[in-house]
């Protein structure tokens, strides 16, 4: 096992990864920009490092000073996380060169992921089928055009090297499709420094489902089910829950052979999870793959009683898989909601500041994965995620009721959150009904409203 595990990120997933290190009796190093100083991973690190000013390039996307860090700290081990450096190859790549070991997947295998145009095709080669499109990228305007009158519109015009929602553009007919390849393209260089971009059909009301998947160094990779995180905004995840209320035990078995099919083809190490979209006719087609945890993890922890962060960390250190899943192993439902200081009515604009209040929902069955306090700023800098409410039910209904309770007693004052608007959610008929795809919310704009 690791003496020291130096955690490459901030906010909730760095307390997560300590709260895991602790437990296997690990010790712990923090990094921190300057604006993250009164942060509370800083405190419960055994060891912290400030790594440089608040912009993310100067401080957690900062390689060589993570790597120095990790050093003089003595840290035998990093965990990124997730965002940030989690899925960058060359930061794998370089922290073992330096003797140190990288909590996650090879670089080589988050090259062949991380390059969405490429992990279609692996998959299609595996035999798992991906949504009608390009076989490859797309160079040329000329070429796309083609591409999409073969496929019909809708189309979705996607980056190579996309993530987080940035770098798509859907074109709705011939005429849309010139204007939105040449933005898809230059908002991929901007984002990505790659406008590498292909096509795939705009599904018109798919739901998101994704397979949580476990690998070790010994070839085995098993999954734990399916997470369903339908309710999005803008291709951005608000809420996620386990089991699927659209997936029977017939297609988990399906969409779970595929992805476990796919992770296997390449060997894969570590926690990953693949993404589908599943169709109203229950067919589903293989979307990307995200080869670090999720922010969603917890759901599927809830559901099966396993906790994916120290067996990442068991299995980086050589390991085998410490436990065995099977379909079956899933108990109750779980639910999370992602607490945002954002103002929904005002196109989800961040709002950062002061917290003056604050007061977490408790009680059987309701975990809160956060890292502020009252007195806590949260900086202009980062993303704007406060706090992830994860509530565990023996059924839907009762994680459904018990998530209502929890975000009406949530207190956090000084800052505007998304709580008000996730309660509406907790309550719309369509998704107490469980019957949500992606674009539930473009169709409910009035759940975005201030109704205080
Ligand atoms: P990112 O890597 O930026 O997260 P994804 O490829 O995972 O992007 O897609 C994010 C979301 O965009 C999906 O969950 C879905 O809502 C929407 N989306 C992506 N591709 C399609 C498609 N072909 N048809 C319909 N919706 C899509």
């Amino acid at each position: 096992m690791f003496k020291k595990v130096l955690i490459a990120n901030r906010g909730e997933i760095a307390l997560r990864v300590i709260r895991a290190c602790k437990e296997l009796g690990v010790e712990t190093v923090a990094v921190y920009s300057e604006a993250d100083r009164e942060s509370l991973h800083v405190r419960f690190a055994d060891d912290d490092v400030c790594i440089g000013r608040a912009p993310s390039r100067d401080s957690y996307l900062n390689i060589p000073r993570l790597i120095a860090a990790a050093e003089i700290t003595g840290a035998d081990a990093i965990h990124p996380g997730y965002g940030f450096l989690a899925e960058n190859p060359e930061f794998a790549e370089k922290v073992s060169a330096s003797n140190i070991t990288f909590i996650g997947p090879t670089p080589d295998q988050i090259r062949q992921m991380g390059d969405k145009a490429a992990a279609r095709k692996l998959a299609k080669a595996q035999g798992v089928s991906t949504v009608p499109g390009s076989p490859g990228p797309v160079e040329s305007l000329e070429e796309g055009q083609k591409v999409a009158e073969d496929i019909g519109f809708p189309v979705i015009i996607k980056a190579a090297a996309g993530g987080g929602g940035k770098g798509m553009r859907v074109a709705n007919d011939a005429d849309q499709f010139a204007q939105s390849f040449t933005l898809a393209k230059q908002e991929a260089l901007a984002a990505f420094n790659s406008d590498e971009v292909y096509i795939e059909k705009y599904l018109a009301r798919p739901r998101h489902i994704e397979i949580q998947i476990m690998g070790d160094t010994y070839g085995k990779v098993m999954h734990l089910c399916e997470r369903d995180c339908s309710v999005q905004r803008r291709h951005q995840k608000l809420v996620e829950e386990a089991p699927s209320p659209a997936v029977d035990q017939t297609l988990r078995e399906d969409i779970g052979d595929a992805a476990v099919k796919l992770a296997e083809s390449i060997g894969y190490v570590g926690a990953g999870t693949i993404e589908f979209l599943l169709d109203a006719d229950g067919a589903f087609y293989f979307m990307e793959m995200n080869t670090r945890i999720q922010v969603e993890h917890p759901v599927t922890e809830m559901c099966t009683n396993f906790d994916l962060v120290k067996e990442q960390i068991v299995v980086a250190a050589g390991a085998p898989l410490s436990f065995v899943m099977n379909g079956n192993r899933l108990r109750g439902h779980a639910i999370e909601c992602r607490v945002n200081a954002e103002d929904p009515s005002r196109n989800f604009q961040p709002a950062p500041g002061l917290i003056t209040a604050y007061h977490p929902p408790g009680g059987p069955g309701v975990r809160v994965d956060t890292h502020i306090y009252a007195g806590y700023t949260v900086p202009p800098y980062y993303d704007s995620l406060l706090a992830k409410v994860i509530v565990h039910g023996n059924t839907r209904t009762e994680a459904l009721a018990r998530m209502r309770q929890a975000l009406d007693s949530f207190i956090i004052e000084g800052v505007t959150t998304t709580i008000p608007f996730l309660g509406r959610v907790m309550r719309h008929p369509d998704f107490v009904a469980g019957k949500v795809d992606t674009k539930f919310l473009e169709r409910e704009p009035q759940l975005l409203k201030d109704q205080t």
